[in-house]
C-alpha cells in the first residue's frame, strides 16, 4: 500500500541528504575556511597543508589575480598592485577612513566606499574580498567533494550595516550563498559549546593581526546578545613585531631610518619569527642580513621580550576595562573569557587576562582556526544538518509551518514552524493516479491540518509528468525560506527533470496579532483536526483503492468469472457508500473487505504478467536480473490490484 500514499512515502524520518557548508572567517590578515565533517567541525586545508589563508590579493602584470600566500610574496616587491588587509576599507568611504590608513597602495575617492588604484584598475575592497571567498570555497568544495550550499561568514561584532552588506556582496560576487552573517566573538563562543553553558555574560580577547577587539556577550537560552565592544583598530600582533624590530635596532646601534627598505622588510619578519618561537621557547635568536651581507643576531629571552611589550599588552587590558565599564560590568561578573587570535598564543598576554580576571582563560581551541570553526558549527545548523530540532539557535524564526495540500484536503508540513530561517527542506511526493500528468502544488501556511483552516499563499503546476501508474512517479517537493523570509517552492520530477517553482513572501501581510492567532487556533483545533485528518486520509486511502481496483478490472476483469465478479462489486459498492459518510471505522471496514476481496484477483494478474513477460523467451534466457526499471514495472502493475 505505501506506494500509493500521495504524501511523502515514509521519507521524513530518513535523513536527508547532507548539505555542503562553510564557516569563513574573512579576517583582516588571514583568513580560514571550515565544515563540519563526520560530525565535527575541521578547517579544511589547502593542498600544501595550510590552515591559514593571508589575506592578500595581487594583481600580476600578465593580469592574472593571486591570493594569499602567492600574492603575500609580492606585497613587498609590487606594493602598489597588491591588497592587504582590504577588511579595513570594506563598506569605508574616505571620510569614515580619516587620514589614520597607511597603506602601500593607492585609495581612490569614491562616494560609495574607497577603491585601491591597482593596474587592473580601481579595485573595490569588495572585489579584493571576493576574491579571497572565491579561493576558500573552490579549497572547500574541491575538499568536500562537490558543491556549496551556503557558507556562514563572521565580521566583527561592531561592524555597521555598510560593512556587513558589503560582506555579503562580495560574497554574491563570489557565487556564495551567504547562509548569514555572524559575529566573530559569537562564533567563537559557539565553537566552546558556551550556547549549551550556564547563562550569564562572556567576554571575548580578539588579538588578531593589526586589530583588537573585546566584546561582551550575554547568553541567554541559548542566544547571544552582544552588550558592548571595543578595543583599537590599530593594535595588534604586528606591533609587537614593530617593538622588537625597534628594540634590534637600538641594542645594534643601528637607527631605523637608516635601513633599506629590504633590510627593514627582511628585519621585520625576523622580529615576527622571534616573537613566534618565543611562544614556545624560553630564548630565541633574531638573525638577518643587512644589504652589505653583514649577517647580525641578537639573542632574546621570553623575560626581555615579556618586558619590551608589556606596554602593548597593558593597553589590551585597558581597553578590556573600558569595555567593562561601558556596559557597567566588572572583571567578576563575567563568566567565561574566550581567547581569539593568533596573537593570543603569547604566554604573557594569556597571563595578564588570567591575572586580570582571577581566572584562566578558554584557550583549548586553536585560536586561528576557533572563528571559522564556531562559523561552520552555525552553518552546519542553518542547512539543515543536525538532526534535533531542539538545539536550534533561536535566531530569525519561520512564525508559522509552511507545507502543501496532498490529497482529501490536508496539509503537510514541510517546514516546521520556529524553524531558524535561512533553511530548505525537501519532500517527495507522489501521483495519485494512473497516467497522471499533472500535479496541483497548493502552499499552505498555517498550524491547521486541513487545507481550509490555513493561509493559502501560493499555487503552481507541474506539468508533463511522463504517464506512469500511480504512485510510481517521485516529485521532489523543496521549500527555501532564505534570511529575508522569502520561501521559495519548486517541484521536480527526479526522472524527467521537469520543473516548476514560485516564489513568495510568507508572512507578507499577517500582523504580529493574525500569527498569533493562528497559533491559538491551531492549539485548540488540534484534537478536531486529528479527527478529521483521519477520516480525510481514510477517505483519500477508499479513493485510491476505488480507483486502482476499477483500473484493474479494466484491464484484467476477464480473469474474473460472473460470480467472482459480482462479489468484488458488491465490495466496491460498499466502499463508495462508506466513503461519502464520516465513520473513520466503518470506511476502514470496508478498505479491509474490499482489499481481501480482491486478492484473487490480484494473484491471477500475477500470473498473467508473469507468463506475459517470459512469452516468447526461452527459459534459459529468462535469468531474474531484470533491470530495476523493469522491475518496478512488474511492481508497479502487481500493486495496482493490491
Ligand atoms: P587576523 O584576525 O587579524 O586576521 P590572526 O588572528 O591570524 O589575525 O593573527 C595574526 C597574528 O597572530 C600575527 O601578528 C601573528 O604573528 C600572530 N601569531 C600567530 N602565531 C603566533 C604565535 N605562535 N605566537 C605569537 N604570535 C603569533
Ligand atoms: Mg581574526
Amino acid at each position: 500500500m505505501a506506494l500509493f500514499q500521495i504524501s511523502e512515502p515514509g521519507l521524513s524520518a530518513a535523513p536527508h541528504e547532507h548539505r555542503l557548508a562553510v564557516g569563513i572567517d574573512l579576517g583582516t590578515t588571514n583568513s580560514l575556511v571550515a565544515s563540519v565533517i563526520s560530525g565535527s567541525a575541521e578547517v579544511i586545508l589547502d593542498e600544501a597543508g595550510n590552515a591559514i589563508l593571508p589575506s592578500v590579493v595581487h594583481y600580476t602584470e600578465s593580469g592574472d589575480v593571486r591570493v594569499g600566500a602567492k600574492a603575500l610574496e609580492e606585497a613587498s616587491l609590487d606594493a602598489k598592485n597588491t591588497v592587504s588587509s582590504a577588511k579595513r576599507l570594506i563598506g569605508r568611504t574616505m571620510k569614515d577612513l580619516g587620514n589614520v590608513e597607511h597603506v602601500a597602495y593607492e585609495l581612490v575617492d569614491d562616494p560609495q566606499m574607497v577603491r585601491i588604484k591597482t593596474r587592473a584598475g580601481d579595485v573595490s575592497p569588495v572585489e579584493v574580498s571576493a576574491e579571497i571567498l572565491k579561493t576558500l570555497a573552490k579549497r572547500a568544495s574541491d575538499r568536500l567533494g562537490g558543491d556549496l550550499t551556503g557558507a556562514v561568514i563572521t565580521v566583527p561584532a561592531y561592524f555597521d550595516d555598510a560593512q556587513r552588506q558589503a560582506t555579503k556582496d562580495a560574497a554574491r560576487l563570489a557565487n556564495l550563498s551567504v547562509l548569514r552573517l555572524l559575529n566573530e566573538p559569537t562564533a567563537a563562543a559557539l565553537a566552546y559549546g558556551l550556547d549549551n553553558e550556564a547563562e550569564g555574560v562572556y567576554l571575548v580577547y580578539d588579538l588578531g593581526g593589526g586589530t583588537f577587539d573585546v566584546s561582551l556577550l550575554k547568553l541567554t537560552q541559548g542566544v547571544f546578545e552582544v552588550l558592548a565592544t571595543g578595543g583599537n583598530s590599530a593594535l595588534g600582533g604586528d606591533d609587537f613585531d614593530r617593538v622588537l624590530f625597534q628594540a634590534v635596532c637600538q641594542s645594534a646601534g643601528i637607527p631605523a631610518a637608516s635601513l633599506s627598505a629590504a633590510e627593514s622588510r627582511r628585519l621585520l619578519s625576523a622580529a615576527r619569527s622571534t616573537k613566534e618561537a618565543l611562544t614556545e621557547a624560553d630564548t630565541a635568536e633574531l638573525a638577518f642580513t643587512l644589504d652589505n651581507g653583514q649577517a647580525m643576531a641578537v639573542a632574546l629571552s621570553r623575560t626581555d621580550f615579556n618586558a619590551l611589550t608589556a606596554g602593548l599588552v597593558n593597553e589590551t587590558l585597558q581597553a578590556v576595562k573600558e569595555t567593562l565599564r561601558e556596559a557597567n560590568l566588572t572583571p567578576n561578573d563575567v563568566k567565561g573569557v574566550v581567547m581569539v587570535g593568533g596573537a593570543t598564543r603569547m604566554p604573557c598576554v594569556r597571563e595578564a587576562v588570567a591575572a586580570l580576571f582571577g581566572r584562566e582563560p578558554l584557550t583549548g581551541i586553536d585560536p586561528d582556526r576557533v572563528v571559522a570553526m564556531g562559523a561552520a558549527m552555525q552553518a552546519n545548523k542553518l542547512a539543515g544538518n543536525t538532526t534535533g530540532d531542539d538545539d536550534w539557535l533561536l535566531l530569525d524564526v519561520t512564525p508559522l509551518s509552511l507545507g502543501l495540500e496532498t490529497m482529501g484536503g490536508l496539509v503537510e508540513k514541510v517546514i516546521p514552524r520556529n524553524s531558524a530561517i535561512p533553511i530548505a527542506r525537501a519532500q517527495d511526493f507522489t501521483t495519485f493516479k494512473d497516467g497522471q500528468t499533472a500535479m496541483a502544488i497548493h502552499v499552505l501556511q498555517g498550524e491547521r491540518e486541513l487545507v481550509d483552516a490555513c493561509r493559502s499563499l501560493a499555487r503552481f503546476e507541474l506539468r508533463g509528468i511522463p504517464p506512469m501508474a500511480a504512485g510510481a512517479a517521485r516529485i521532489r517537493v523543496t521549500f527555501q525560506v532564505d534570511a529575508d523570509g522569502l520561501l521559495s517552492v519548486s517541484a521536480r520530477e527526479m526522472k524527467t527533470g521537469v520543473e516548476a517553482s514560485i516564489q513568495v513572501k510568507p508572512s507578507y501581510g499577517l500582523t504580529d496579532e493574525d500569527i498569533v492567532k493562528m497559533l491559538q487556533d491551531g492549539n485548540a483545533g488540534a484534537e478536531a483536526d486529528m479527527h478529521a485528518r483521519e477520516l480525510r486520509e481514510q477517505q483519500v486511502e477508499a479513493q485510491r483503492l476505488l480507483e486502482s481496483t476499477h483500473s484493474a478490472l479494466e484491464a484484467d476483469g476477464d480473469l474474473l468469472d460472473a460470480e467472482e465478479r459480482q462479489a468484488v462489486d458488491a465490495l466496491v459498492n460498499a466502499l463508495a457508500t462508506a466513503a461519502e459518510g464520516d465513520d473513520v471505522a466503518t470506511i476502514k471496514a470496508a478498505i479491509d473487505a474490499l482489499a481481501k476481496g480482491t486478492d484473487t484477483l490480484a494473484e491471477r494478474r500475477m500470473d498473467r504478467s508473469i507468463r506475459e513477460a517470459l512469452a516468447g523467451m526461452n527459459i534459459d534466457d529468462a535469468t531474474f536480473d531484470r533491470t530495476e526499471e523493469e522491475a518496478r514495472k512488474i511492481d508497479d502493475h502487481l500493486n495496482g490490484v493490491k
